[in-house]
């Protein structure tokens, strides 16, 4: 398996620091608003990460926080006028329900800064005590200075970022890039004892303090979005290494790329910000996951209607794969043949591409590609079987369907519709179709020829084609 590593800027080979076990720690929310799509992508892009690693045999510790205590969780707070934990614990309930609805699995453990003020001022004392921090009027900075590969994710050095400070920068600290570690508390604002006084922590020690607590000092991946390449993630390194010495904190560093809407960046200032539950009022949570994965991670995702209504479309050819394998688990085994033979044959070829894609930095892109390969081979077989021009080879097919089951495992789709729960087929769709088509034979009956043709040509304009075949009409996908 190969991942593309922030930090050496280069495919690598993945060789977990212990066999057998992967160890990873992924930067979480701030739960100050409801999720959005930003949000979603980075926790869907590490559910499947984890799903793959999982089916490959590992046993994976995932670790994730919540960023409880900030400046916007704050503000926030003041101007409804409840407490900050009020706030936090909306929207940490926010965000499991939305992720749920994606099929994003738990993650392990969910430390929240709040929780570990302890472990985060026994580290800024480590760091000051081996001169890499200096305390300010009950304020403490990291001194970039002291740490000479400080740029090394980022690709960044401090002489560049210097010349590129603003002027008017804190004069109180020895460099413009030192970050606060400890801020000392202001009026009205949460606050916890500390030997520089009382105050609360820098946005970026959470991470280094929690990743140390649970995943020890050194672990596998550690990921997020790549706008935290810098200066998050680079202020996480010039901490954990201060701190421990030795082996580097992180073995590979990956990054999801941005998500541009209309090829445009989001971003709040161009009021181009969607939240997740607004996009869920539209389209399933299954189709936004969907369009989610059929983009590399790595790649800029871009959002519109066009593409999530593309997505949908792409998800029902897949869906109606399962819905054949539903009716073909009902029918008996008569005998070996050749159509199964080609079918065994395409399932262990389309699982074979499948894991080498994911395999060259979780690839799903090309991943899917496979999938609707095995799609296509299993609705074929499903037509020959159920035309009566073929034998049912009850083994060979179950292969190809668990094949094909556990590719959308990885991806977390189509997981009622494996589970059975939509009956007749394809599931609802082939419900609603029928109902549709009764209804325009009905149309036909009674000679109301308008009808018919403007039923046709609707579905038509929908993508659905209808056939006239000896057992009725059927329909098809154009
Ligand atoms: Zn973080």
């Amino acid at each position: 398996m190969r991942v593309y590593n922030t930090l050496t800027r280069q495919k690598e080979e993945f060789v977990p620091r212990d066999p057998g076990k992967v160890s990873m720690y992924v930067c979480g929310v701030t739960p100050y608003n409801h999720p959005h799509i930003g949000n979603a992508r980075p926790f869907v892009t590490w559910d499947i990460i984890k799903r793959y690693l999982e089916q490959c045999g590992y046993q994976v510790h995932h670790v994730q926080n919540f960023t409880d205590i900030d400046d916007k969780i704050i503000r926030t707070a003041k101007q409804e006028g409840v407490t900050w934990e009020v706030i936090a614990n909306r929207y940490i309930a926010s965000y499991f329900a939305v992720m749920d609805k994606l099929n994003v699995r738990r993650a392990d453990r969910y430390p929240r800064v709040s929780e570990h003020i302890p472990e985060i001022i026994a580290m800024v004392q480590g760091l000051v005590d081996k001169g890499f921090a200096y305390a300010v009027d009950g304020d403490v900075y990291y001194s970039v200075e002291k740490f000479p590969e400080y740029g090394k994710l980022s690709g960044r050095n401090l002489e560049d970022m210097k010349a590129g400070a603003r002027v008017d920068i804190d004069d109180r600290k020895r460099h413009p890039m030192d970050f606060a570690l400890w801020k000392s508390a202001k009026p009205e604002e949460p606050s916890w004892d500390s030997p520089w006084g009382p105050g609360r922590p820098g946005w970026h020690i959470e991470c280094s303090a929690m990743s140390l607590k649970y995943l020890g000092q050194s672990f596998d991946f550690h990921g997020g979005g790549s706008d935290l390449i810098f200066p998050h993630h680079e202020n996480e390194i010039a901490q954990s290494e201060a701190c421990i010495g030795g082996e580097p904190f992180v073995r590979y560093w990956l990054h999801n790329g941005f998500i541009t809407l209309n090829e445009e960046k989001m971003s709040k200032s161009l009021g181009n910000f969607f939240l997740v539950k607004d996009i869920l009022a539209h389209y399933s949570a299954e189709i936004l996951r969907f369009f989610i994965v059929s983009t590399h991670y790595r790649s800029p995702l871009d959002f519109s209607d066009e593409r999530l209504t593309e997505a949908g479309r792409s998800l029902e050819r897949l869906r109606t794969a399962v819905g054949n394998c539903l009716e073909l688990n009902k029918v008996e085994h008569t005998g070996e043949n050749d159509a199964a033979k080609l079918l065994h044959k395409s399932a262990v070829q389309a699982q074979a591409e499948f894991f080498a894609a994911m395999d060259d930095d979780f690839n799903t892109a090309l991943a899917i590609s496979s999938m609707f390969a095995l799609a296509k081979e299993l609705n074929i077989y499903y037509s020959a079987v159920s035309s009566g021009k073929s034998e049912h080879d009850a083994e060979a097919y179950a292969i190809a369907r668990d094949i094909y089951f556990s590719m959308a495992e990885v991806l977390g789709i189509l997981v009622e519709e494996r589970a059975g729960k939509l009956e007749g087929g394809a599931g609802l769709i082939n419900q609603l179709m029928d109902i549709i088509i009764e209804l325009r034979q009905a149309a036909r009956q009674q000679k109301d020829w308008g009808t018919a043709d403007k039923i046709r040509d609707k579905l038509n304009a929908a993508g659905i084609v209808l056939e006239d075949s000896p057992q009725g009409v059927r329909w098809k996908h154009r």
